[in-house]
């Protein structure tokens, strides 16, 4: 019988060595058992006393190996039991078995009765006890099956002679373990085996340290259960976000979450932080690298967040610490002054050098004249002019001042002589000292006491005396008179009130009654505002047409309109001045084309292209900018339409209406440039999000236009073509009132349509009145905001849908009304309404329409309540006479979704009536406002199949 075994044993071991040699096993395995290095007696027990037998046998190296063997078999009936001592687990949930063993094929064994096995059984008991029940009490029920072991490999004799190995190895896992330690058993039934090793493991994620964290070696879960571990930074790094990474059952990492960053001053070099070299810092744990320090500073010492400043060099608290360290800026060049009895203009060159900032800023100082006090005529005042920037304040230096003494001149009060008839008034009135400058021509305003609002005239005279005529008898009537010189207009003085007679006399003023107009007459007008930056010629004037009058002077009539009185604020239409160039010069500021950079083509104006662009004025902030250019080959009417728009635009001041920069008419191409803004215009942007806003998204837009039009109705504008693409939209989602063109009104409207009246008109956004009869105001403006309203809250639907502008105007007559769009709450249908009033008076004003919105952006519980979604129901519904998939799609616009409803299977019309919103998300309609859309016409499909309509 030892026959059988003794050979094997010494082949296996030559044969086997090399392999077992490797005790280095995977980082990630902890062994808790190993046969094969265990230095003394294994102590295995076995049972009974003729199966399993320890065999020790030397290696190649000499070293000592035990072994178990038993080959019983030429008898029936075997039971042999081998047992481990106590294997403690060490805390694992689940350990694994490994083991290493031969088996003699039962055909290799010559006269072997069929008893023979080729396999044999393990078990395992838990245990607290080091001290088991002996073996011969075993009872099989104490002991849980792992596995019953086959070889995968027999070997026969011939094999052992050819020295070829056939060791098998089989690994079994138990988990769920909760003792101290397992037992484990083999069972022999009669098999000729040898157990050349068994290695008992658990495993454990070995310490990692990854994205600047440690995580700490941690032992497998008992079961497939992943285990979350924290990771803890290393040093001089901390938390970006808590790092987390989860322990897999087989011992890896997985699923980094979070990480740590160097702190400031330290930067990350191979997976650990370094301190920053001198010279280098880096501020921010963000920031990835230390950066070497910007100019003017340096850090001398390791591990900077930041660089000190040179000396005379200093940071401003809101400077980022990548910036340069500055300084504040050399003196101003010396100011050249003019100055007229009670104001000074100052002008100056910015300094030589502004410090390395863009944040000059001027103080100018008075000696002897209080803040905003009127200077006091022939004094001598002293100006100091002193450059500042943002660190000035941070220098202990003197600082250095560009100073100039001014005199003012004498005032002068005019004094006015009257004569009087039952027609004319004449006056008369001294100029000011031609010290101040000569005296372009006088202005004289009259209109009619107690009509102020209706009727002003506007004479300009080049002669101090003047008469009136064609005034009414008994008529008092209110002058005041103001002179023009270089510097532009001055102060219109009090106002004097003359009546003409009744009779046809000749009244002559007494010079004692004579009439001192309290005014002062002067040139240039500058409030000097001391402690300001710069001073600023301001004023827009009014325009006049020429009339022959007098020859010397002209005439300003305003039938319909008013002048521009301090105090009033009234729009001029730029075809009240004979010369439009003028109106341009009024209006907009003329700006260098080196100031402006274009940079991308953004849209197609009326008149050429729009592009965006920078615009840099001097000393002041480089602003984002639209550029509207007129194309080559214009003609003179065309460049002055073009540039009308922006006398217009140039005349508002005001949040929700496009904003001027100026103009540019020196050179070619001529350009608009306006205030950039980012989302375009706001039907295309509506498009682009459809169902993308709430509600009061929605309504803080439209409550930005009413604004803007609420401004434009005091200023007397009236609009004619608001409409959502001629509002624009910018990346703050504020709206603005744009398109104020002259030739626009509509010829660049692609919606605009003659009416049979001439002239183009938007048809579908025009109030009745207006298309009827030409009858525009701000009361069909108001019709159109209402058309504006509901584009925004059908997300730039067509209003009308595909209706033929015939047809808009035959229902409208007829008393038919846009439905609420969809989810359109029922307060915002009815101010839609509100301003469809057929009589335009009914229709709301703009500031009641702002305050009606102000109320429901307050209280939004209000908006609640939605108006039903209803189908407009003559004319059709956009679904009306579709029949198939793909037209009924395009018919609402949401062809994109073609493909969907086809690979669902969505083919015929009538397979579409019954999907529900679920359905609408399985194949791939996301968008809510989309899946709203569909559904509502498919409502609207299931009505018209039923043959009904919803009524509006
Ligand atoms: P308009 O000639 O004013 O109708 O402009 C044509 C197109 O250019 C508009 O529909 C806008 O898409 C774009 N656009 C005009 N002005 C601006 C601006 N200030 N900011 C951004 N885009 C603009």
């Amino acid at each position: 019988m030892a026959l059988y075994w003794i050979y094997p044993s010494i082949f296996i071991l030559y044969a086997v060595r090399p392999c077992l040699g490797l005790r280095n096993y995977p980082d990630n395995e902890v062994t808790l058992l190993d046969s094969v290095s265990a230095l003394g007696d294994l102590g295995w027990e076995a049972y009974p006393a003729e199966g399993w037998e320890e065999i020790s046998v030397m290696d190649e190296r000499n070293t000592p190996m035990r072994t178990y063997q038993v080959c019983n078999v030429m008898e029936a009936n075997q039971n042999n039991w081998l047992r481990t001592g106590l294997i403690p687990r060490h805390g694992a949930q689940r350990v694994y078995v490994e083991i290493k063993f031969t088996l003699r094929d039962c055909n290799s064994l010559p006269g072997v009765p069929g008893t023979c096995k080729e396999t044999f059984n393990v078990y395992y008991h838990e245990s607290n006890s080091e001290t088991p029940p002996p073996l011969r009490h075993l009872r099989e029920s104490q002991y849980l099956k792992i596995d019953t072991i086959a070889a995968d490999e027999s070997f026969t004799q011939t094999d052992v002679g050819d020295r070829v190995m056939k060791l098998n190895t089989e690994v079994r896992d138990i988990g769920g373990l909760t003792k101290r330690g397992i037992y484990l058993a083999f069972q022999d039934l009669g098999a000729c085996i040898a157990l050349v090793s068994v290695r008992v493991f658990y495993k454990r994620c070995p310490l990692a340290v990854l994205n600047l964290a440690r995580f700490a070696d941690t032992v497998t879960g008992g079961d497939s259960a992943l285990v979350e571990v924290r990771g803890a930074c290393l040093e001089d790094a901390e938390e970006l976000e808590p790092p987390r990474m989860f322990c897999s059952a087989d011992g890896g990492w997985l699923v980094p979450i979070g990480r740590c960053v160097c702190r400031p001053g330290f930067e990350e070099v191979d997976g650990h932080c370094q301190p920053c070299r001198s010279g280098f810092y880096k501020a921010s744990a963000m920031d990835a690298y230390c950066v070497k320090c910007p100019p003017h500073s340096y850090s001398h010492q390791d591990k900077a967040s930041e660089c000190v400043c040179e000396r005379g060099f200093y940071r401003a608290e809101t400077d980022p610490r990548s910036m340069a360290c500055t300084r504040p800026p050399s003196a101003p060049g010396t100011p050249i002054s003019t100055a007229n009895e009670t104001a000074v203009t100052l002008e100056w060159s910015p300094p030589r050098d502004s410090g390395g900032r863009g944040d000059v800023t001027y103080s100018v100082h008075c000696a002897g004249a209080r803040r905003k006090t009127e200077l006091l005529p022939r004094t001598t005042y002293s100006f100091s002019v002193e450059a500042l920037n943002g660190v000035s304040h941070l220098s202990p230096s003197p600082r250095t001042l560009a100073t100039v003494n001014v005199t003012t001149s004498q005032t002068v009060s005019v004094v006015l002589k009257e004569r009087r008839s039952k027609d004319s008034i004449t006056l008369a009135w001294h100029g000011p000292d031609s010290s101040e400058g000569n005296v372009l021509e006088y202005e004289v305003t009259y209109y009619e006491k107690n009509q102020r609002d209706q009727n002003y005239t506007v004479l300009k005279t080049k002669a101090n005396v003047m008469t009136v005529d064609g005034l009414k008898p008994g008529t008092t009537y209110v002058f005041r008179v103001r002179a023009r010189t270089e510097g532009g207009h001055g102060n219109y003085g009090g106002e004097i009130e003359l009546e003409t007679s009744h009779e046809d006399m000749l009244a002559v003023g007494d010079p004692n009654q004579s009439t001192i107009l309290a005014a002062s007459v002067a040139g240039g007008i500058v409030l000097l505002v001391l402690l300001v930056a710069c001073f600023v010629v301001s004023g827009r004037h009014c325009g006049y047409i020429k009339a022959k009058q007098d020859p010397e002077e002209e005439k300003m009539q305003f039938q319909h309109g008013r002048v521009n009185l301090p105090g009033s604020r009234t729009y001029i239409h730029p075809h009240t001045y004979e010369d439009p160039n003028q109106a341009v010069r009024d209006f907009a500021q003329e700006i260098d084309v080196s100031n402006i950079r274009i940079e991308r083509v953004i849209g197609a104006g009326e008149f050429g292209e729009v592009c965006s662009g920078r615009l840099r004025l001097p000393s002041k902030r480089e602003i984002h900018v639209a550029i509207k250019s007129l194309k080559a080959g214009y003609t003179e009417q065309q460049r002055r339409d073009f540039l009308s728009e922006a006398s217009i635009m140039g005349q508002f001041d005001h949040p929700n209406i496009i904003r001027l920069e100026g103009v540019v008419t020196r050179c070619k191409p001529v350009m608009i440039i306006t205030e950039y803004m980012e989302n375009g215009s706001l039907d295309t942007f509506l498009k682009k999000h459809d169902g993308q806003f709430t509600v009061l998204q929605l309504l803080g837009m439209l409550r930005g236009i009413a604004a803007g039009m609420q401004y434009l109705s005091e200023m007397n504008y009236v609009h004619r073509d608001l409409a959502a693409r001629n509002i624009l939209v910018n990346s703050n989602l504020v709206s603005k009132v744009s398109d104020f063109g002259l030739s626009r009104v509509l010829e660049d409207d692609p919606d605009a349509a003659y009416t049979t009246r001439g002239g183009k008109i938007p048809i579908r956004w025009t109030a009745p009145e207006a298309i009827a009869y030409r009858k525009f105001t701000s009361a069909s403006d108001v019709w159109s905001y209402g058309i504006v309203m509901w584009e925004v809250i059908s997300y730039g639907e067509r209003p009308y849908w595909e209706m033929s502008n015939q047809d808009v105007i035959k229902a409208i007559d007829e008393g038919y009304r846009l439905p609420a769009p969809m989810d359109c709450p029922v307060v915002m249908h009815q101010l839609m309404l509100d301003c469809w009033e057929k009589n335009r008076s009914e229709r709301p004003k703009f500031g009641q329409i702002v305050s009606t919105l102000d109320r429901l952006i307050r209280s939004p519980s209000c908006l609640k309540p939605l108006a039903n979604s209803a189908v407009w129901e003559d004319p059709p519904s956009p679904e009306a006479g579709v029949s198939t998939v793909e037209d009924w799609l395009e018919s609402i616009k949401m062809s994109q979704y073609k493909d969907h409803f086809t690979t669902a299977g969505y083919v015929t019309l009538d397979s579409v009536l019954y999907v529900s919103a679920s359905e609408l998300g399985k194949l791939g309609v996301a968008l809510a406002g989309h899946q709203k859309k569909i559904l509502t016409s498919i409502q609207s499909l299931q009505a018209q199949q039923q043959g009904t309509h919803v009524q509006v």
